[in-house]
């Protein structure tokens, strides 16, 4: 089983694959937590992606497919894995149709672009863990320390007004393309993202549970 999370950052796809990888007990791939985590060890990988992340901008996509053909090629993704953050080109989703798997559901998370900007203004994540927070929604119980691992929070570089504006319009081109692609496929569900993540925790487990 693939599940794929397409959303504009801020969405709360992450938050969401968190809890589904749980449920469901598979991996979640994110393709953005692996080029930070590349970005902070300074690997050859974290050194070519940098520039474009700051900018927002896509880093190029015969990187990100070598990265997720061998990530999901993991003993741990033999049960079913899920995709945060890729696909975010058709070249990406094309790519994909040649890892085969028995059952696809893609997940299209919508939300205004004003509730983004509020919402990633006070996003604080935590660098061990990857735990994610919210100043307003979901604040940590003690002020700037992870709940979880009790690591100092930080808010991430590409979390300023200037480059969220600038991601925002990035996934504007990407939905059009993506939304196509998966509507054609017939496999393509939006959520309503402004929901509370109980309730959408709850949509997504339905939807996979009546279609695996
Ligand atoms: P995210 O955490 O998904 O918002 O990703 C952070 C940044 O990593 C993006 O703004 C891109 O620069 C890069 N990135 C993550 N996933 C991809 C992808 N599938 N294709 C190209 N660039 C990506």
């Amino acid at each position: 089983m693939r599940i794929i999370f397409l959303g504009p950052p801020g969405s709360g796809k992450g938050t969401q694959a968190d809890l589904i990888s749980k449920e469901f007990s598979i991996p979640k791939i994110s393709t953005g937590d692996i080029l930070r985590e590349a970005v902070a060890k300074g690997t050859p990988l974290g050194k070519k992606a940098e520039s474009k992340m700051k900018k927002g901008e896509l880093v190029d996509d015969e990187t990100i497919i070598g990265i997720i053909k061998e990530r999901v090629k993991k003993k741990d993704c033999k049960k079913g894995y899920i995709l945060d953050g890729f696909p975010r080109t058709l070249p990406q989703a094309l790519a994909l149709e040649s890892i085969n798997t028995d059952k696809e559901i893609v997940f299209l998370f919508k939300i205004s672009k004003e509730e983004l900007v509020r919402r990633l203004t006070s996003r604080l994540v935590c660098p061990k863990c990857k735990a994610v927070y919210n100043l307003i929604s979901l604040p940590p119980k003690t002020k700037g320390i992870c709940d979880i691992c009790f690591t100092p929070l930080i808010k991430r570089s590409d979390d300023n007004e200037e480059t969220i504006e600038k991601r925002y319009k990035v996934w504007e081109a990407e939905e059009k393309v993506l939304n196509d692609y998966y509507t054609k496929k017939g496999n393509l569900y939006p959520i309503d993202a402004s929901l509370g993540s109980q309730v959408i925790f709850e949509q997504i487990c339905s939807i996979i549970n009546k279609n695996r």
